[in-house]
């Protein structure tokens, strides 16, 4: 049995014609034909045929065709073999090379010049090992952007955080592209937010750019010339040379947009690797973009919008953790909506269901920046306050509990209703916990409660026993 060959290996072809066997083949019989006729002809030129039709002559003759079909054939072979052999030889070595190499960039890295056969004539053979190398080079390219979008989509999917996933395909876009500078912008609910941006001053501010809402509508790349409006940073005023706007799509409807500047045109070589690019930068967008909105939908309350119970513990940890490197206190308010269940048994669970939404949205709006609304259960809720002490903790759950009071019904209910809150404050950073702050502030509420409802009352900043 014959061993197995390497894939690709194979005898491509079985051609049995061998050409220099059939060159050599004609000249030697032509040098022979030559010989055989040249008797007759001598005797054409008057040579007496008793000379010319000698044996001795006829085999001189023969014998002299021979040579020079002989000679004729070595010359052929001296001159064009070895370029033929050496265009063979490179083939070769460049198909081993291919093989051997499959999915290593090292042969690519090395540059396809080493496997160039020489061109040193102008006829039929010269412009074959000139095409042969003109198709090396071609295939290294393909090579190359084969192994480069494959880096970037392995680099791509191992990331489904969308801000580094942006930074990430950003950085490597540019890198690729000889762009100076460049900026993400990713659609989410709506609004085009911009992910990354490198080199570009004011990126955000692209996004009011006609010409790149219009590509986002189109979903058609554009390419700007010497774009006046936009700069680059890092030195004196210098605008890109070129502007390339890139849509990245999926099934005709717009994921984003990669904007690219350079100080040169971007060459059509450039364009195809950075389309290949947006193909695989869709895929991870896409998978980044449901991942978040996944993580978006576990960590909110689908009644109120708010952040739920598990996603606020989580919040109250981080908030804890981030004041005591900090060294700031965390503010904590809890309320309670007061006497919600005969709202319930009167106007229903669905009534209810809608006060509770219009209580979260009008305690929201008395929040800032960064306050973060938790829905602790039922009609429960819970405030972080970041970097608040207590005389602004109690500000804050005072208007809390104004605005709730002050809140016209839109639907069927009650007139009005009420909170009770309970708030406090980080006591000693270094030996509470968030359980134990959560505990002070419930124990707060509770008190609330007991001494009347609709009120705030301050936890002690004693640990609760
Ligand atoms: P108070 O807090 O002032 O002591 O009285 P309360 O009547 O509010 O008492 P409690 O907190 O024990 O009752 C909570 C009620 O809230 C019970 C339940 O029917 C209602 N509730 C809890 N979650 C929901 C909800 O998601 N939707 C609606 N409609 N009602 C809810
Ligand atoms: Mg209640
Ligand atoms: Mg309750």
């Amino acid at each position: 049995m014959s061993p197995p060959q390497a894939p690709g290996l194979q005898q491509p072809f079985a051609a049995r014609r061998r050409l220099f066997v059939e060159l050599m083949s004609w000249m030697i019989g032509l040098g022979l034909v030559a010989g055989l006729v040249f008797p007759p002809f001598v005797v054409l030129l008057g040579v007496p045929e008793s000379l010319a039709y000698k044996p001795s002559f006829y085999a001189a003759c023969l014998g002299a065709g021979l040579t020079v079909g002989a000679l004729n054939f070595l010359i052929a072979c001296r001159v064009v073999r070895p370029r033929v052999k050496k265009l063979s030889q490179g083939m070769r070595n460049f198909r081993m090379a291919l093989l051997e190499e499959e999915g290593q960039a090292s042969m690519l890295g090395r540059g396809s010049e080493r496997y160039h056969v020489p061109v040193d004539s102008a006829d039929e053979l010269g412009k074959a090992a000139d095409a042969f190398n003109r198709l090396i080079d071609a295939l290294v390219r393909a090579r190359r952007t084969e192994d480069a979008v494959r880096d970037f989509s392995q680099t791509l999917a191992s990331q489904l955080d969308l801000a580094p996933l942006c930074r990430e395909a950003l950085s490597v876009m540019l890198a690729r592209s000889g762009a100076v500078g460049g900026a993400l912008f990713v659609l989410q609910e709506g609004e085009l937010q911009c992910a990354a941006a490198y080199g570009l001053s004011h990126a955000e501010d692209l996004a009011r750019r006609s010409d790149l809402r219009k590509a986002l509508t189109d979903l058609k790349a554009r390419q700007v010339d010497s774009p006046v409006d936009v700069l680059l940073t890092g030195g004196p005023q210098v605008n890109p040379r070129e502007l390339l706007l890139l849509p990245v799509e999926s099934k005709g409807e717009p994921l984003g947009i990669l904007v690219l500047a350079s100080l040169t045109p971007f060459t059509p070589e450039i364009f195809r690797l950075l389309d290949f690019f947006r193909q695989s930068l869709k895929l991870a967008l896409q998978n980044a973009l449901s991942h978040e909105r996944l993580g978006r939908i576990a960590a909110m309350d689908a009644l109120t919008g708010c952040y739920n119970r598990r996603m606020g513990m989580e919040r109250l940890g981080e908030e804890f953790s981030r004041a005591r490197r900090g060294g700031e206190p965390l503010g904590l308010v809890m309320f309670d909506i007061d006497h919600f269940k005969p709202v319930n048994d009167t106007w229903g669970h669905l009534a209810g269901d809608r006060i509770l939404v219009q209580t979260a949205r009008t305690v929201q709006r008395v929040l800032r920046e960064g306050d973060v609304l938790v829905r602790y259960g039922g009609e429960e809720f819970l405030i972080l306050l970041p970097g608040t002490a207590l005389p602004d903790v109690e500000q804050v759950a005072e208007r809390v509990r104004q605005a709730v009071a002050r809140m016209d019904i839109t639907e069927e209910g009650p007139e009005r209703i009420t909170v009770s809150i309970g708030a406090g404050t980080t006591a000693s950073l270094d030996e509470e916990s968030p359980d134990a702050l959560l505990h002070r502030v419930d124990e707060a509420l509770y008190r609330a409660k007991a001494e009347g409802r609709n009120r705030v009352v301050l936890a002690g900043m004693e640990p609760v026993s």
